[in-house]
C-alpha cells in the first residue's frame, strides 16, 4: 500500500486529517520546556498533525512551538491540524465552549481544526463550538461501540462524531471497533500504538512492554527498521490515523521513516495474532480509566 507523509483521511464532514500525529502528553515529571522543543523539531521534520489536550498542561507550550515555527515561515496555520479535548470536568454543556476557549487562548489560537471529548460523554454543546466556527471537526475519545452507536442513534444528531481516538496497538488492535468505525464513515485514531509511556500515575506497569515483543522485534530485524517503526507502520496500513509521542529528535525523525517501506500481508496477519484477548476484557490495557485525574 502506497502511503506519504503527506497523506490524509477526508473525515465524513469533509476536513482531511493527516495520517501521522505527534503525541503531546508529558508525564509531571518530565519539564514542560521540552515539550516545546520537541513539537518545534515534529514540525521541522515534517509532522503537521499535532494531538494535545487541555488535561495534558502542554497546551501553552504547544501553541508556542506551532506559533514559532509559523513565524519563522517553516508551516503556516492552516497546514498544521490540531487536536485538542474537552476534559471530563467540562462536561455540563454551559462549560463545553468554556474548556475550547481556555484551551485556544493557551494556544493564542483562533480555531482548533478537531476537538473531541476526552472520554465518553454526550456531543450537543459540541455541535454548538463547531457551529461558533471555532472548531472546523469535533469527534470522541475512548468510545466503545455500543456508545457511539447511542450517538448515532440519538435523535436530532447535527454532527456525526468524525472521528474516535483510542488505545490501540498489537496488543488491543481494536478490529472490531475498527471494521464498525470503517462502515459508519468515521476515523478511527490511535493512541498508544508504541504502547504508551508507562506512567504510573495513569497505567498498571505489570503489563507487557510491546516493543519488546519478540515477533515485533523478529519482524523489525527482518525489514532492517525498529519495532516502533513496525507498530506505526502496522497501524498505517490498517488505515488508523496514528499518533505517536517522543520528546527525542532521533526518534521523532525516526518516527517520520514509516512511510519508508511496507510490511506484508503475511506479515500484518503475524501481528494480528499478538492480539491478546483476556487482557483487554476490562477496557484498555494501558489505561485505566480508574485513575484519571481530575484537573
Ligand atoms: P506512545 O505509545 O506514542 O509512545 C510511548 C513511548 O515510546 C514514548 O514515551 C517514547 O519515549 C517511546 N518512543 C517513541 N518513539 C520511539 C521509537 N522510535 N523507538 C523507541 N521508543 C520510542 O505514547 P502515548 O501513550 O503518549 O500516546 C501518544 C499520544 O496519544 C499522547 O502523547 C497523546 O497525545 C495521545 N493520547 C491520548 C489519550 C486519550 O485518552 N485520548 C490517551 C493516551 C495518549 P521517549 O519520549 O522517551 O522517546
Amino acid at each position: 500500500m502506497a502511503l506519504s507523509k503527506d497523506r490524509g483521511i477526508t473525515m465524513n464532514d469533509g476536513n482531511k486529517i493527516p495520517i501521522l500525529g505527534f503525541g503531546t502528553y508529558s508525564p509531571d515529571a518530565v519539564q514542560k520546556s521540552k515539550c516545546e522543543e520537541a513539537t518545534k523539531i515534529a514540525i521541522e521534520v515534517g509532522f503537521r498533525h499535532i494531538d494535545g489536550a487541555y488535561v495534558y498542561e502542554t497546551e501553552e507550550q504547544v501553541g508556542r512551538a506551532i506559533r514559532a515555527k509559523i513565524s519563522d515561515g517553516t508551516v503556516k496555520r492552516e497546514d498544521i491540524f490540531y487536536t485538542g479535548k474537552l476534559w471530563s470536568t467540562f462536561h455540563r454543556p454551559e462549560l463545553v465552549r468554556k474548556c475550547l476557549e481556555e484551551s485556544l487562548k493557551k494556544l493564542q489560537f483562533d480555531y482548533m481544526d478537531l476537538f473531541i471529548i476526552h472520554n465518553p460523554y454526550s456531543m450537543k454543546a459540541m455541535e454548538a463550538c463547531k457551529d461558533a466556527g471555532l472548531v472546523r471537526s469535533i469527534g470522541v475519545s475512548n468510545f466503545t461501540r455500543k456508545q457511539l452507536e447511542m450517538i448515532l442513534n440519538k435523535p436530532g444528531l447535527k454532527y456525526k462524531p468524525a472521528i474516535n481516538q483510542v488505545e490501540c496497538h498489537p496488543y488491543r488492535n481494536q478490529s472490531k471497533l475498527l471494521a464498525f468505525c470503517k462502515s459508519n464513515n468515521i476515523v478511527l485514531e490511535g493512541y498508544s500504538v508504541l504502547g504508551s509511556q508507562r506512567d504510573p500515575r495513569w497505567i498498571d506497569t505489570n503489563t507487557p512492554v510491546l516493543l519488546e515483543d519478540p515477533l515485533l522485534v523478529a519482524i523489525a530485524k527482518k525489514y532492517n527498521k525498529s519495532p516502533a517503526l513496525v507498530a506505526i507502520r502496522y497501524q498505517l496500513q490498517r488505515g488508523l490515523v496514528v499518533l505517536v509521542k517522543t520528546y527525542t529528535r532521533k526518534r521523532i525523525e525516526e518516527n517520520a521513516q514509516a512511510f519508508t517501506f511496507q510490511l506484508s500481508e503475511e506479515d500484518m496477519k503475524s501481528i494480528d495474532g499478538l492480539h491478546k484477548h483476556e487482557l483487554h476484557k476490562s477496557g484498555n490495557i494501558f489505561w485505566s480509566p480508574t485513575v484519571l485525574p481530575t484537573r
